[in-house]
């Protein structure tokens, strides 16, 4: 029997190209669906790459009639927080209009449908560790375009045989074991990439956004989660829906978190040289502490972050990062 064909959106890009691999690896056969605006075609190598935009509908609509897929994994999206807030009409007509038309077409065929969606969709959160139960107060038009896609997919999954998954990535960093795949953003605004850059004088000093956060070392907390453990949590969430689970809506975190200064620290033991830094102010909307909650993947799915070690996640970001510069 051949391999069930699961169609990616984004699968050019960072994470979509993480769960490309692992699906073949659990022995699906990925076909990516990208307009190459921030992917990059050399990540499409576990199967085929139908060049387009999900906007156009006609388009998805003969891709999915070519390749039949047993399901849809959608990253596509843009995911500049400050661009969305300049630019709020490009991230709702790319992340909601395209969601929308992909969420129609997987509904008419009542396929499984797992969606990237994150943290940011809690905004700032009353109390951390974040479970799925916290409201979702958005406070931007980023976390608010990957909330709507999930009020989309809970209204249609009501009234059509599509089951769904809403994976909520908390910060997704580091890169394959193998190196075949990496992050790549341009511009790199990610404190991980820019910090190893920094540490290689390949890329400016490191501001260190905000020291004067209610947190023990002033800087701002994050939850680290590396990409290979993302992957993983995709697949299995796929399989769950494939066998007939219901739709479900998971946080993706270690439970864990790091400020930046420790970050720093890490990369600085990686690199075993300093990271130069300068001291800036506070980036606008950035909360003070975001950590997961991940308990309800593991009763859900069995999973648990695996590679998320801090020292992994940089390890391996450097060693890509050393391939790329
Ligand atoms: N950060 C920083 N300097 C940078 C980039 C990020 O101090 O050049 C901080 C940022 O304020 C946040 C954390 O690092 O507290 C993680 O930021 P990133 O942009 O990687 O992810 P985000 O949490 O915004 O999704």
């Amino acid at each position: 029997m051949s391999a069930p064909v699961i169609l990616v959106t984004g699968g050019a890009g960072y994470i979509g190209s993480h769960a490309c691999k692992a699906l073949a690896i659990a022995g699906f056969a990925p076909v990516s669906y990208d307009n190459l605006v921030y992917g990059h075609r050399e990540a499409v190598r576990w199967g085929p790459l139908e060049e387009g935009d999900i906007l156009d509908l006609s388009r998805l609509q003969a891709v999915f009639d070519r390749y039949c897929p047993a399901a849809v994994m959608h990253f596509a999206a843009f995911a500049y927080v400050g661009e969305s807030v300049s630019e709020p009409v490009k991230y709702y007509r790319n992340n909601v209009s395209g969601a929308v038309n992909l969420i129609g077409l997987s509904a008419e065929r009542g396929l499984p449908f797992v969606f990237s969606s994150t943290c940011a969709t809690y905004g700032i959160p009353e109390r951390v560790p974040i479970s799925e139960a916290t409201p979702q107060v958005p406070i931007n038009p980023y976390g608010a375009s990957k909330w709507m896609v999930e009020r989309v997919l809970a209204d249609t999954a009501a009234v059509s045989p599509m089951r769904y998954a809403a994976l909520r990535y908390f910060n997704a960093a580091g890169a394959d074991a193998e190196s075949e795949i990496g992050e790549r953003h341009d511009p790199e605004t990610h404190l991980i990439p820019l910090a190893i850059q920094a540490a290689m004088r390949k890329g400016p000093p490191l501001s260190i956004f905000g020291t004067d956060y209610p947190t023990p070392d002033g800087t701002a907390i994050r939850d680290y989660i590396h990409v290979t453990d993302l992957a993983e949590a995709h697949v299995l969430a796929l399989r769950d829906l494939l066998a007939g689970g219901d739709s479900m809506a998971l946080n993706l975190g270690t439970g864990a978190g790091h400020s930046v200064r420790q970050v720093v620290e890490t990369v600085e033991a990686v690199a075993g040289k300093e990271v130069p830094v300068r001291l800036a102010p506070r980036r606008v909307g950035d909360p003070p502490e975001l950590v997961a909650d991940p308990s309800r993947a593991f009763e859900r799915l069995g999973w648990r972050a695996r590679h998320s070690g801090l020292e992994n996640i940089v390890e391996t970001a450097w060693r890509w990062l050393a391939l790329q510069l």
